[in-house]
């Protein structure tokens, strides 16, 4: 009989073992290896039992071994140590502390979190991220609270039907079976978040509270008695549902979320947040919310809540597919923000114009919720060098008139979390080896010193393990197909711990190109099956359950893999997740990537695998174009923009195989008379000194608090000092400046040099503009020069304020001198644009002024 409701019945600790729930309701302890080492001596098989979960384990031990430890006086010390160690990691002061300025505390907002694979809450790239992200804040002390949902289902669980279909489960999880607690007020009541609905409804939800080392997470969950049942839906799963239902889920986090830190501040004392980042559109309606509380609270109108919102907000974009960026009928906003649920401090025309894509090539009918995100943050960036690239031309559109370089989206690369991704072994091969970089994070260039049958004895243990746990897992999911004990036999001789590994695993949406390797499965075969450098990998990856076009790659390669004459080297493990994703990471030589460029917008398994001491293998997308350097691994030529898709599959599978073939499996099995492949492990070691300090997320962390976090704050705190009168000032000067916009003109643009200049030389300019209403010093007037190239177009052009403006006629002139410091082919333009000291960019209105046409210049061209 089915069971119609569960719920957990929580150990009772008896008093000496208290400070173990303490140590599990903390989850440090999924990256802490010795409060792990500590977990598995309380029962070392049932650890294994429950798949390293704590809580589980907890709830299954048996009372007469918790009487047993209870009475274990090393045990006792043990535990002791390990919980002092953690109250010491929660107090004392870190990087961050040592910062002058740094924001009191930062709101950070992500629909879904990869903290471990027990609190299943991630679907991909997207949680991971955010999980590393809180991790390492608490590493450094970054004050960040964390706001996300709790889904009951979190994302699905993988199987394979017998003809290798996905299938999807979706094991409910009970919140009180997780190392959460239920966020209270005082007098032990629940809190409770509401957000309004059309027809005087309303969606209500508790909130929990887990800890991610010093960072609060608060999780909101609508599964309360308060709701009706479809309420009580809307946190079901991560990415479940569409239309309405997804909308609801984006209210609850970006408005219910804010309410809720406002709740958790209130209760426990924590400093209200100066700086909210918003981690990819789904929760942008979080600035909505923070300007209906300025207005209601603080007395300010629309326009002045909304600056005084945007200078303290971030905003990250993820990805450049268009599909996964969210966009919603117009119209179902409306209903859930207008009518009888509109908020009279947030007029639903004005939340409709935040998110239109009123540019050109823009859908009329969509509300976007990246385009809002962008205007409800002054701040604004992608995830590597590239990624940033690809968004200024993507959303370009906001800041017509502007050159691509100028539109105001910055990029900080992502990072991974050390601890969480790294083996073990390594960790103590480092700690042993070049204690600087793991006390410090300094001396890389030590790692060069490592000996090198060191680095392969770890390199084989972890690939054993990897061969091992493959086994496991690749027999498991042959029995749950309908194998018969005698049809897996074959499985304990599966991949060999010897032999070149090679993973792939990631989510299956069609740019990553799951097949890509089986384009020529001849040539595949041939690579798997060379007698003398056989080649073997492990693929692992999640279809999204809506998406069968990826559920037939994943078939596709399981059919392959089926194949008796291969089944030993090529293996689809079911159910990627943390767990299995660090096995790979760890035990795989070389990790192979071959989206189709630029779609990627950064990619995060490649930096786990090269901390692991793999090498990547990968098309120069995302974090690999940025920092491959010819020596770190491999890149895969791409023919981005050279072929159709059909010639441009075969281009890079060919160049995959040569590659393969001609490199790397020489490379790895070219060995000296100690068995050592030198070369091999020369670019390992070339590729963990070098790439190390840019991949942790350390780095990252840094970059936003220096680039994004502190300047967010500062602005923020420059809105509201006196009582908001910097976003009073500044939300009426932008109005004023938008209303005579129309009026500002070049009129006239000059220059004085000679016929044909040499290298020193300077340019004069001057030019006459019209401000029509505006004054001088709302505007700049800027040259624009640089090399030309043969369309005319200044590439990477500089730019010159013109000073003294000088009344002429009804009209300004400005004055300036160009230094001409190159020679060869050189241009300029003029444009105006408006000026003021609280602006983060020049384009930040997306309003420019320019000369009417180039022939309206004079010597325009000294070439
Ligand atoms: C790291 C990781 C990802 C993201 O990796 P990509 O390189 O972006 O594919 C996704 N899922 C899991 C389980 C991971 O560990």
């Amino acid at each position: 009989m089915k069971a119609i409701r569960r719920f957990t019945v929580r150990t009772v600790l008896p008093e000496p073992l208290r400070p173990l729930e303490e140590l599990i309701l903390n989850l440090r302890w999924s990256w802490h290896h010795e409060t792990l080492d500590l977990f598995r001596e309380v029962d070392p098989a049932l650890w294994e039992a429950v798949r390293h979960d704590p809580v589980r384990l907890l709830g299954a031990i048996t009372p007469e071994r918790l009487e047993q430890l209870a009475g274990d006086r090393r045990f006792l010390r043990r535990l002791h140590d390990t919980a002092d160690d953690l109250r010491d990691y929660l107090t004392g002061p870190r990087w961050f502390q040592s910062l002058a300025d740094g924001p009191r505390a930062i709101a950070y907002f992500s629909p879904e979190y990869g903290i471990t694979a027990a609190l299943p809450q991630y679907s991909g790239g997207l949680g991971i991220l955010a999980g590393d992200h809180l991790k390492t804040a608490s590493d450094m002390g970054v004050p960040i609270i964390a706001v996300g949902l709790l889904y009951r289902h979190g994302y699905f669980s993988q199987s394979l039907s017998p003809d290798g279909w996905q299938l999807e489960r979706y094991p409910p999880i009970d919140p009180n079976g997780l190392p959460l607690t239920l966020l209270r007020e005082p007098d032990g009541t629940p809190v409770r978040v509401s957000i309004g609905l059309p027809h005087g409804r309303a969606l209500h939800a508790q909130v929990w509270l887990a800890r991610v080392g010093r960072v609060p997470q608060l999780l909101l969950d609508s599964d309360v008695e308060d709701n009706d049942q479809s309420a009580r839906d809307i946190t079901d799963r991560l990415y479940g549902g569409g239309g309405d239902h997804r909308l609801l889920q984006e209210m609850l986090l970006g408005i219910g979320g804010v309410r809720a830190i406002r709740a958790y501040c209130r209760i426990s004392g924590h400093p209200a947040p100066e700086v909210f980042h918003t981690n990819e559109g789904h929760a942008g309606f979080l600035g909505l919310e923070r300007i209906r509380e300025l207005v209601s609270e603080e007395g300010l109108d629309f326009e002045e809540a909304l600056e005084a919102t945007r200078a303290g907000t971030v905003f990250t974009t993820h990805t450049p597919v268009p599909a996964g960026i969210d966009r919603f009928p117009r119209e179902l906003i409306r209903r859930y923000f207008g009518g009888s649920a509109e908020e009279p401090d947030v007029p639903v025309d004005r939340v409709l114009e935040l998110g239109a894509e009123d540019y050109p090539d823009g859908d009329p009918a969509v509300f976007n919720m990246a385009v809002m995100g962008m205007r409800l943050a002054q701040r604004v960036n992608g995830v590597s060098t590239l990624h940033g690239e690809v968004s200024r031309e993507m959303f370009g559109g906001l800041w017509g008139g502007f050159d691509r370089a100028e539109v105001p989206i910055g990029s900080v690369t992502n990072g991974v979390h050390a601890e969480t991704w790294v083996g073990r072994e390594i960790l103590d091969l480092a700690a042993r080896e070049v204690p600087s970089v793991v006390e410090a994070g300094r001396g890389w260039e030590r790692v060069r010193d490592v000996p090198e049958h060191e680095i392969w004895r770890v390199r084989r243990v972890l690939r054993e393990r990897l061969v091992r746990d493959a086994r496991t897992r690749l027999r498991e999911s042959w029995r749950g197909r309908g194998a018969s004990e005698a049809e897996v036999a074959w499985i304990d001789e599966a991949l060999d711990p010897d032999v070149l590994t090679i993973g792939f695993a990631r989510r299956v949406p069609s740019y990553k190109r799951l097949t890509l390797m089986m384009r020529d499965p001849e040539r595949l075969r041939a690579l798997l099956l060379d007698p003398e450098r056989p080649v073997q990998i492990v693929i692992a990856g999640k279809a999204h359950p809506a998406d069968e076009g990826g559920k037939r790659l994943i078939q596709d390669i399981v059919r392959f893999a089926d194949a008796e004459d291969v089944r030993h080297r090529v293996v689809f493990l079911p159910d990627y997740d943390m767990a299995l994703g660090r096995l790979l990471v760890q035990g795989c030589d070389v990790w192979l990537n071959n989206p189709l460029r630029p779609l990627e917008a950064c990619g995060t398994s490649g930096m786990k695998a090269a901390l692991n001491g793999a090498l990547n293998l990968s098309v120069r997308d995302g974090w690999w174009d940025e920092w491959y350097d010819g020596q770190n691994g491999w890149a895969i030529p791409s023919a981005d923009g050279l072929a159709g898709p059909d010639r441009r599959d075969e281009l890079e599978s060919a160049a995959l195989y040569e590659l393969l073939e001609d490199h790397v499996s020489v490379m790895f099995y070219d060995r000296d008379a100690s068995g050592l492949p030198r070369r091999w492990l020369e670019m390992v070691k070339h590729t963990i000194a070098t790439l190390g300090p840019k991949v942790l997320a350390n780095r990252m962390l840094r970059d936003y608090v220096t680039e994004y976090y502190r300047p967010a704050a500062a602005s923020a705190r420059a809105m509201s000092a006196d009582g908001y009168a910097g976003a009073r000032s500044l939300a009426a000067w932008k109005q004023r400046v938008r209303k005579g916009w129309d009026g500002v003109a070049v009129e006239h643009v000059e220059t004085h040099g000679e016929e044909s200049p040499q290298v020193g030389a300077r340019l004069a300019v001057r030019v006459v503009v019209d401000l029509g209403a505006l004054e001088p010093s709302d505007v700049a007037v800027e040259v624009a020069y640089g090399r030309v190239d043969e369309t005319d177009a200044i590439v990477d052009p500089s730019y010159l304020e013109l000073g003294d403006p000088e009344p002429v006629d009804g009209r300004t002139r400005y004055t300036g001198e160009v230094p001409l410091r190159r020679s060869g082919s050189f241009g300029y333009s003029v444009r105006v644009v408006p000026r003021h000291p609280k602006l983060a960019s020049r384009a930040e209105m997306g309003l420019v002024a320019l000369p009417p046409a180039p022939s309206g210049m004079t010597n325009g061209d000294l070439r």
